[in-house]
């Protein structure tokens, strides 16, 4: 059996009982994606899947034999599986298409993971801290991150409890290889709900703007397998470099260049051994919680661990 075809035979499977469509209509649409526009077949799968979690229009009935089984976030560990999910609504955030509806976090006691309600399914609106019943989501994996997707088939109650999120905490020990740019000393938009950094002196919502000056680090950790991207925020950019705001300010000021902070915060950090300790969002870390260390522990140590892995 050619590998397109037995792709096109496991996302049949998902969907036959669902509604009526020929496994060579799904090997059709596979073979155009990946033969005439060369997507990579992962990402031939994931639009193929998606475009029939579209087009399902089923009858509530054929939910009941759906076989989703009831997971928490941190199960979610393959995409396509059909899940229940209780969870709350940690954020909600602006679609960047016309055929979603509604996109944001949700958060349960064991993690957070991004969701996407399609616009074609009509399912009643998510609210910013509302606590939900998601019954038959699909899991949905991209470049290692894991969503679920609410499509037509997935039925939604509202529950009158509260719901504990946990945090995904993450900690890294190894070599801050890098810095990003957007570093250093940066200008926030003023504007109520928005502080996006400005890019030469403009918001990308609101136009020209009178910035706020701010501190961050956006950073490259590699622990020896993965290379991490880690945020330091102002008070954890001040405590890892000892520079403050004000200093800050002061340094760009008399450079007439802001770029100065960057630079010398890179000089002093980058090449450095670090623990950090901190949530994560998405495909970033917060640093909470920083430790400065001599070296790689032990690289010995560290060549066995990751052998083991
Ligand atoms: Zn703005």
């Amino acid at each position: 059996m050619s590998d397109v075809r037995q792709h096109a035979d496991e996302i049949h499977d998902q969907f036959s009982d669902h509604i009526d469509v020929a496994v060579e209509d799904v090997e059709e649409r596979l073979r155009t994606l990946v033969d005439e526009y060369k997507v990579p077949m992962d990402e031939a799968r994931r639009s193929v899947t998606n475009h029939y979690l579209e087009a399902a229009d089923l009858e509530r009935e054929d939910i009941s034999r759906g076989g989703s089984e009831a997971a928490n976030v941190e199960d979610v560990d393959e995409p396509e599986q059909w899940i229940d999910l209780t969870a709350k609504v940690i954020e909600l955030w602006d679609p960047r298409s016309d055929s979603v509806a509604q996109v944001g976090l949700l958060g349960d006691p064991t993690g957070t993971i991004k969701f996407t309600k399609w616009a074609k399914s009509e399912l009643p609106t998510l609210e910013e801290g509302g606590v939900y019943e998601l019954q038959n989501v699909v899991t949905d994996e991209y470049q290692g991150r894991y969503s679920v997707k609410l499509n037509s088939t997935t039925v939604i109650e509202e529950l009158e409890e509260d719901l504990e999120v946990g945090n995904d905490t993450s900690e890294i020990e190894g070599a801050l290889v890098d810095m990003q740019s957007g570093s250093g000393l940066i200008k926030r938009c003023p504007e109520d709900d928005c502080t996006r950094v400005l890019q030469n002196g403009r918001c990308n919502e609101h136009g020209e703007v009178e910035g706020e000056f701010d501190l961050r680090i956006k950073a490259v950790v590699d622990d020896g397998l993965d290379a991490h991207e880690v945020i330091f925020d102002k008070e954890a950019t001040e405590d890892l470099t000892g520079l403050s705001l004000e200093e800050a300010k002061d340094m760009a000021m008399d450079a007439l260049d802001t770029t100065v902070v960057a630079d010398e915060i890179m000089d002093d950090i980058v090449g450095t051994y670090y623990r950090i300790e901190g949530p994560t969002f998405g495909r970033y870390v917060l640093a909470d919680d920083v430790a400065e260390l001599d070296g790689p522990a032990d690289p010995e140590q560290l060549l066995i661990k990751a052998r083991s892995m």
